[in-house]
């Protein structure tokens, strides 16, 4: 096939955006609204700068936010061509720094052979270190050393830049910054925010390296600008260097910057021009992506952040349908409306593919994922694992494990030393030796050993005071019920604490998640008889759960994420679930304006991920990190133009007293229920019905359950119920032998 014309790779494109594709500059920025072509456009000017000003592939290095992204670009890039790519540079930062340090070794004066340290292998690491430092790892939480050190490495600091002024406390980590990174030298390992810096340094230091790549990449292209960090900022500002031979094109919008917490400066946009030198700045304002409705209600949100460069955001495409807003009666209830709303787009002929559930925290997928597999909806966790499949819960199901099994020895491998209580590798090592040796299970040849006191006594210590910890919960949880038995689990075993003294944000997120395994074990509860034996069966859940595997990724299937993740994407449906006070913006967010603006952005992304259809829900009452609580609508909701809205109700509902004329939301629980527009269909329900919303009840056949609604009175009156084991049922009343509890 005959490869595309320049010109006709300015064909759809609007004036502004071929402005920007096929301009002269050297230093171009576009600065855009979501959903505005800067990601096409990028795409575009690839593809323009190869076939129009003939660069060849390998002159041009892309860098993209995700490896997703990356391989989407290449694949864009040559359908425009008609041509493979070969020798182009696109990827992440990451990605692009370590194929220069694979090619460069000698120069990084790293081995051939280096090792890339993940997060967990650095963790492991740093560990160690602060043991040979004969530190209190109470006292210096060893994530909190490694989120010292990545954060310094971001910022381009060695230890040896960092000036403590003295601090002792700082001094300390420096201590175990300097010693781990001795340690990754000699052992020739390379931890991700090494890759950045190390290969930064490579530029300083080597100028005849640096002269290559400049001479070889003659344009630079970056998309997601705005959640650059100091260290890359700084890489690629030595990189395009000054001598106007290597240009650079940014694309980015200041009001999607939402890695503020993970050291990403919007300052970097606007710093761009003075570093870079003289800058032809592009702005494009016509969104191709979302309705009218969504873009005027993600426009009403970020124009209450103070600080931005402001752009206008407008669309000549259809004005769409209203954004649905559902108040769940808790979150259960919120899971299964997202369910039933999926089952009916995919009656209408939308693909799973087609939509997404967004959430703010991860620890509120495990309801969602729930709702989707009763339902029977293939879907995917983009970006994460399902949750019990996460860490931090396969440790705790360790411990319930244990307790329930002293042989198993997987659950024994697992948690023996976490949170970490001083056991090295070595007796570690030992204890697998004599269980080999006498064909018994790890537990048992630890008892050996102890009795033969064959390890030294700080080992010996800790192995004595694990056994003694399961014996002792093992005591103390007989007889009680499932979620308090894993209360108790996660706070006895120190594994709650030691989450939560994670400084990083991912430590927070973990420790929300064991929460959230307390919620998990109380709905199981409530779904099983009470004389079946809970522990096993739920352990069995967990097993099953976590065994079943993700929806392939090339099928089709719904997309659950973060918020954080779903950055560049678009869905013709998108659910954004739990948008209450609390949680979304997030309870730290709260008091911290800089903290609010953040959250506000990220409110942007998420709405601004929808093409048709939006819907905004939330639960009036939410178990989440492990307790319940009640919560007001969230501030975005409010922040969105009235008209915007419509808010879904369900059949019946709770009496509530109506205000005065009030005709926003106001945040108040009784401001949301305002009659601003009429329901079709809603009869509020008689304050003195026995079916009163939210009742827990227990019918013979289905188990126990919860009142979700009851529409007209006396023995005819229709009662929804849901029911733990089998999902929601309608239920004449006088005949439905409902026993209230
Ligand atoms: P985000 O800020 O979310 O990253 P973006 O600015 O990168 O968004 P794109 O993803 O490039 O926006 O484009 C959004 C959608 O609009 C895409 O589906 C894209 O194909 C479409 N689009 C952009 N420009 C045009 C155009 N001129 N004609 C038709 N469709 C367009
Ligand atoms: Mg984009």
């Amino acid at each position: 096939m005959r490869a595309m014309s320049a010109d006709s790779i300015l064909n759809h494109l609007n004036s502004a955006q071929r402005q920007a594709v096929a301009s002269d500059a050297q230093r171009l920025l576009v600065l855009a609204g979501a959903g505005s072509g800067k990601t096409r456009v990028l795409v575009h000017r690839i593809a323009w700068l190869i076939q129009a000003r003939q660069l060849a592939p390998h002159n041009i290095l892309a860098v993209t936010f995700t490896n997703k992204a990356a391989a989407e670009m290449r694949h864009r890039i040559e359908d425009l061509l008609r041509a493979p790519l070969g020798a182009m540079w696109v990827g992440t930062f990451h990605g692009i720094a370590h194929r220069l340090l694979r090619l460069h070794w000698q120069e990084a004066k790293l081995p051939q052979n280096f090792q890339i340290l993940d997060s967990d292998d650095q963790l492991r690491l740093v560990k160690r270190i602060i043991r040979t430092l004969e530190l209190d790892e109470t006292r210096w939480p060893p994530k909190q050393a490694q989120a010292f050190i990545n954060s310094n490495k971001d910022e381009g600091l060695r230890a040896e830049h960092i000036d403590t002024f003295g601090d002792p406390h700082q001094k300390t980590l420096l201590t175990i910054y300097q010693q781990y990174q001795d340690a990754c030298d000699t052992g020739g390992m390379v931890d991700f925010a090494e890759l950045l810096l190390r290969s930064h340094e490579l530029w300083l230091k080597q100028p005849a390296l640096l002269q290559h790549y400049r001479q070889r990449f003659r344009h630079v292209l970056v998309d997601e600008f705005q959640d650059t960090n100091r260290i890359q900022y700084a890489w690629l500002r030595v990189l395009v260097g000054n001598d106007g031979h290597t240009g650079i094109t940014i694309v980015g919008d200041d009001d999607q910057s939402i890695y503020g917490w993970r050291g990403a400066r919007i300052e970097n946009i606007r710093q761009f021009g003075d570093d870079f030198g003289r800058t032809e700045v592009v702005k494009l304002e016509q969104n191709y992506r979302s309705t009218s409705v969504i873009l005027n209600a993600a426009n009403g949100v970020i124009a209450h952040n103070r600080d931005r460069l402001g752009k206008n955001l407008w669309t000549t495409g259809d004005e769409g349908e209203p954004i649905s807003v559902y108040a769940g009666f808790n979150e259960v209830d919120e899971a299964r409306f997202i369910a039933e709303r999926i089952q009916q787009a995919l009656q209408q002929g939308f693909r799973r593919d087609d939509i997404a559930i967004l959430y703010r925290s991860n620890a509120q997928s495990r309801v969602l994922e729930e709702a989707m597999l009763r339902a029977s909806i293939a879907y995917r966790i983009y970006g994460g694992h399902r949750f019990f499949e996460r860490a931090e819960i396969k440790n705790a199901l360790a411990y319930l494990r244990l307790l329930q099994h002293r042989d198993d020895d997987a659950a024994f491998e697992r948690v023996v030393n976490t949170p970490t209580r001083g056991l090295g590798d070595k007796s570690i090592e030992r204890i697998r030796a004599v269980a080999r040796e006498l064909k018994v299970p790890l537990w048992q040849a630890s008892l050996q050993i102890l009795h033969h006191k064959e390890l030294a006594t700080k080992a010996a210590n800790a192995l004595k005071g694990f056994l003694a910890l399961i014996e002792q919960l093992d005591q103390e949880t007989r007889g009680v019920g499932l979620a308090e038995q894993a209360e108790r689990v996660i706070h006895g075993t120190g594994l709650l604490t030691f989450h939560q003294n994670e400084k990083d944000d991912r430590g927070e997120a973990r420790a929300e998640n064991l929460k959230e395994l307390i919620n998990a074990c109380a709905e199981f509860e409530a779904s099983l008889d009470q004389d079946s034996p809970s522990l096993a069966a739920f352990l069995d859940h967990a097993a099953l759960e976590a065994g079943e595997t993700q929806a392939d990724a090339d099928e089709d299937s719904v997309q659950m994420m973060t918020l954080h993740s779903a950055k560049g994407l678009e869905f013709p449906i998108v659910f954004m679930a739990g948008v209450e006070e609390g949680l979304f913006p997030s309870m730290q967010s709260v008091d911290d304006p800089g903290r609010m603006e953040e959250e506000r952005r990220l409110a942007y992304v998420g709405i601004t991920r929808a093409m048709k259809k939006l819907y905004l829900t939330y639960a009036e009452s939410r178990r989440i990190y492990g307790t319940e609580a009640l919560h007001a609508p969230s501030r975005f909701i409010r922040e969105i133009p009235l008209h915007l809205l419509q808010e879904v109700r369900a059949a019946a509902r709770i009496t509530r007293p109506m205000s005065s004329s009030d005709n926003s939301y106001s945040g108040g629980r009784s401001g949301v229920r305002e009659p601003v527009r009429s329901y079709g269909g809603a009869r509020m329900q008689a304050a003195d019905s026995p079916y009163q919303l939210g009742r827990s009840v227990r019918h013979p056949k289905f188990g126990d359950g919860v009142i979700m609604g009851c529409e007209g009175q006396g023995p005819n009156a229709q009662v929804r119920v849901n029911f733990a084991g089998v999902g929601e049922k309608r239920l004449v009343a006088q005949y439905a032998r409902l026993e209230m509890l």
